[in-house]
């Protein structure tokens, strides 16, 4: 772990803390780029399907440009919990950024794996 990871974490808790207040959104992401810059975005909860935090965060950095991102985590809960990808933003996440760092484990002891090294 990084400072710029552990700052990542807040970033994802504040927004989860301060956003997921209904059904309708839950979850929050936040990614970094290389260069530092932080994008973050929450789920979209909905009976059809709606779309994970981590898919609205690619599509976030996309709308401004980045395609290329090093660094994502996912917090629940109000910011309680850091939560590990579902299996198919797993793939979306791979195919797109082979190499990205993905932050797990709990809020107070977090750890950072390669999106490669989560199963499925
Ligand atoms: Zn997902």
């Amino acid at each position: 772990m990084r400072d710029t990871d552990r700052a990542l974490v807040q970033a994802a808790t504040a927004v989860a803390k301060l956003r997921c207040r209904s059904q309708h959104h839950t979850v929050a992401s936040a990614a970094r780029t290389a260069d530092g810059r932080v994008f973050t975005g929450v789920n979209v909860h909905h009976v059809t399907g709606g779309s994970c935090a981590e898919l609205v965060v690619i599509g976030t950095a996309a709308t401004q440009g980045v395609t290329a991102l090093e660094t994502i985590v996912t917090v629940a809960d109000r910011g309680r919990e850091i939560s590990e990808p579902c299996g198919d933003c797993r793939q979306v996440l791979r195919d797109y950024f082979p190499s990205l760092r993905v932050i797990v484990g709990e809020v107070d002891s977090p750890r950072v794996v390669e999106i490669g090294e989560l199963p499925g």
